[in-house]
């Protein structure tokens, strides 16, 4: 085909697209059914309304392909376990008696069995749950519901694509079911799955499939040659099957890299790439390979992660070069929409100017449409929307919230010299042992007390105008009160406030500074039915006045101990939120960074001798191909320590980070040059303080001593072990005693349980030491 014919033919689609509805009409169906409110065949009905709404929207809107089997109750990696048949042992016969309630059971866990582990898809804030597989896993295909939503669609009359989860990627993505060697690889398991996906596909033609969209975005990271022969075995079998739907080899979030020859050279009949951010040196290695002849490309040009307007123009030369390399391309997001908010319509709250900049799902879909009408007849067909989307770009680059002078040039200012310390730890950590007098394993919390009920209803009646802004603060300060009088009670060392203003640990600092945006239903799925608003980073950030320094200084004038000040860090406040994308992260993480660290300095001034900047976010961005990593870390340690930098020796920075994985950064953890880190170990029996002690870790150290994660309170004799175990590891002048991360979801008494429990527990130690 020539380059022409190829444009001519451009199609538009998408991976995948937002499950919620434009009021999260599943999220509360769901939860109703949960409760017993709603019937399942009432929820079924909103399922298929919303779906059907979906495709309706997209095919309205120009989509020419729409996706099938992207919609699910929970997440689409169980129902990939579903469609595979491998369902744990433990949720067997809760499926077989009803398998809405037991795909919910493996989803959520019930009174008697645990759920599946749920973690981090790829580098997303979406949450997936985890297949369990063993060496007696025995698959078998339940098409039931890809098929079910195909039919569904093609009725519609739309040109419809399944889409699931690819083979190699689901046993990637899988983990040795409990009671299975560590040991085990699930990808050994191929040859068993390959038949099970064959079967699927077989259904899926004969329901009326013409393609099949697999998704691979494992491949995306650096694997190994074993991995790759996997692929390509996967795909010459998949491609070889006499009976079957046309296949579309999906990958996205980074480059293919060593997995692009593979898959090129498969016998399939497309492949969907990403071509932004940090995949966009996949049109490099494409032309490098010889392009995809006789096959059928799907340019993700439209950023599928960010909620910001496309460069049209710089699409329009992508997909230029890309119409030499494949016999047909069509245009598409660089990834299922899922991850993006729905309407920025919706947002009447935000300026107009600056809602302009705005691109969420329905908004990208538009775009993609345009796209594929500018290939396939040329720019002339889509002039207008070109003047358009260059005035909005242009508008948004010469905007006064995207450029302050004032910013830029401290930025550009700032010298390797202010983030250091004035004094290598040694030095400081002597200066803090004089200044703060603590005894040996200082006991301490992580920031938040339990938000009450009472809490959240004060903060209703202020939205609702039932209460007064100083109505609404005396609550917070009797909160404030009653924190401080248990922990002195209790004999807490190092106090915190509680945090009982703080709606959410990055919105309450979004609220607080120039440059950050609210979203009024900028909802995107975290996990099952929980959604988060995550705010956006739109302009050059700057602090108009102190965020944090009223209610510390209020704590700190209810006692003679340390109170903690407590700030979010640079990395997270970027991780958690959507940040813009007309200039490196890095420079972003740099303006937090100053802005932050004049809070950090104003709580010094005004009397804080400990302040804690928690980065729990600091590992999960870490760039999914290793290569990346270490100008992330060069830039998200800086902006940490341009943070904390600033203040006297004496003062002791904290820092907290709330995962027990860490192996890989502890260079960077080490980098941070933070006096104390207090760190998730409960559940992993102090693993963090024993790989931070082999790595030679300096400073001080506060292991997790209690799991907040569950319910459970830990004795005394249990969390003396653990400190013992943690004593193993770091010695004594440099271990603290705290809990693995912030009590906000826990309540009062197991709290109140929990912590005298810890004193004691500390109590004793220091006693034998
Ligand atoms: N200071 C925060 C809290 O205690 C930390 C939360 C977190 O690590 N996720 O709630
Ligand atoms: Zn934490």
């Amino acid at each position: 085909m020539t380059s022409t014919s190829a444009a001519a033919a451009a199609r538009a689609t998408v991976h995948g697209y937002p499950r919620q509805g434009p009021n999260r009409e599943l999220k509360k169906a769901i939860e109703g059914y949960w409760q017993g409110g709603v019937g399942a065949d009432a929820l079924r009905a909103t399922a298929a309304e919303l779906r059907r709404d979906t495709w309706r929207q997209l095919v309205g809107a120009g989509v020419h392909e729409v996706p099938t089997g992207d919609f699910s109750y929970y997440d689409h990696v169980l129902d990939t376990s579903v469609m595979v048949g491998a369902v744990p042992a433990r949720h067997r016969d809760a499926v077989a008696a009803d398998p809405l309630d037991g795909y919910f059971a493996m989803a959520r866990g019930t009174q008697d069995v645990a759920p599946l582990e749920m973690t981090k898809w790829f580098d997303t804030n979406y949450h997936y749950l985890v297949p369990e597989l063993g060496p007696d896993t025995v698959f078998a295909a339940d098409s039931a519901q890809q098929v079910g939503e195909l039919a569904e669609a093609l009725a519609l009359g739309a040109a419809a694509r399944p889409v699931l989860v690819g083979p190699v990627t689901y046993l990637l993505l899988a983990k040795p079911a409990p009671g299975v060697a560590a040991g085990f690889d699930p990808l050994t398991l191929l040859d068993r799955l390959l038949p099970v996906y064959a079967e699927v596909l077989a259904d899926l033609r004969a329901a009326g499939a013409d393609w099949v969209q697999l998704d691979e975005p494992a491949l995306v990271q650096d694997r190994s040659p074993a991995v790759l022969n996997a692929a390509a075995r996967a795909y010459r079998d998949l491609g070889t099957l006499p009976d079957r739907p046309r296949l579309l080899v999906a990958s996205y979030f980074d480059r293919l890299g060593e997995a692009l020859p593979v898959l090129a050279k498969a016998p399939v009949e497309g492949l969907a790439l990403d071509f932004t951010g940090a995949a966009a040196g996949n049109l490099g290695d494409l032309a490098a390979v010889g392009g995809l002849p006789g096959k059928r490309l799907v340019a993700g040009v439209v950023d599928g992660r960010n909620v910001w307007i496309n460069d049209h123009e710089k699409s329009l030369a992508t997909l230029g070069t890309l119409l030499g390399l494949a016999d047909r391309v069509d245009v598409a997001s660089s990834c299922s929409l899922l991850h993006v908010p729905l309407d920025a319509a919706a947002e009447r709250d935000i300026d107009p100017q600056i809602a302009r900049w705005l691109a969420f799902a329905r908004q990208k879909t538009a775009e993609i449409v345009t796209l594929a009408r500018g290939l396939a007849q040329g720019t002339g067909a889509i002039a207008a929307e070109l003047v358009a989307n260059r005035a909005d770009l242009a508008s948004r680059a010469g905007s006064a919230l995207t450029h302050d002078p004032a910013v830029r040039a401290r930025a550009a200012a700032v010298t390797d010299a202010d983030g250091r310390r004035s004094q290598p730890y040694a030095e400081r950590a002597a200066a803090q042992r004089a200044h703060l007098g603590l005894p040996l394993l200082p006991t301490t919390t992580i920031g938040s007390f339990p938000q009450t009920a009472e809490l959240r209803t004060a903060r209703a009646d202020l939205r609702a105008g039932r209460i007064d802004a100083a109505g609404y603060e005396e609550r917070i300060a009797a909160e404030i009160r009653e924190v401080l009088a248990f922990q002195e009670k209790a004999g807490i060392d190092v106090l915190v406030h509680g945090e009982p203003e703080r709606n959410d640990m990055v919105q309450y600092f979004a609220e607080r500074l120039t440059g950050y945006l609210a979203t009024r239903h900028g909802w995107v799925q975290s996990y099952g039915t929980r959604y988060v608003r995550p705010p956006v980073l739109a302009g050059d950030v700057s602090r108009p006045e102190p965020m944090t320094v009223r209610w510390t200084t209020y704590a700190q004038s209810l006692t003679d101990r340390p109170v903690k000040g407590m700030l979010t860090g640079p990395v997270t406040m970027l991780a958690w939120s959507f940040v813009r994308d007309d200039q490196p992260r890095a420079e972003t993480a740099r303006q937090v960074a100053l802005a932050l660290r004049d809070e950090v300095d104003d709580l010094e001034a005004a009397g804080s001798s400990v302040i804690q900047v928690d980065e729990p976010a600091l590992r999960e961005t870490l760039p999914l191909r290793t290569a990346a990593r270490a100008a992330y870390l060069a830039w998200a340690t800086e902006a940490f320590r341009l943070t904390t930098a600033g203040v006297r020796p004496d003062t002791q920075i904290h820092t907290h980070m709330c995962y027990a994985e860490f192996g890989d950064i502890l260079a960077a953890i080490d980098d941070l040059d933070a006096d104390v880190i207090s760190l998730e170990a409960a559940r992993s029996h102090m693993q963090a303080a024993a790989e931070l002690a082999t790595a030679g870790y300096p400073r001080e150290v506060g292991p997790g001593v209690y799991d907040i994660h569950s319910p459970r309170v830990p004795g005394v004799a249990e969390a003396t072990a653990l400190l013992r175990k943690g004593l193993d590891a770091i010695p004594a002048e440099r271990l603290w005693v705290n809990p693995d991360c912030g009590l906000k979801t826990r309540g009062w008494p197991e709290v109140r349980a929990a912590l005298q429990n810890l004193v004691a527990a500390a109590h004793e130690v220091r006693a034998s030491v």
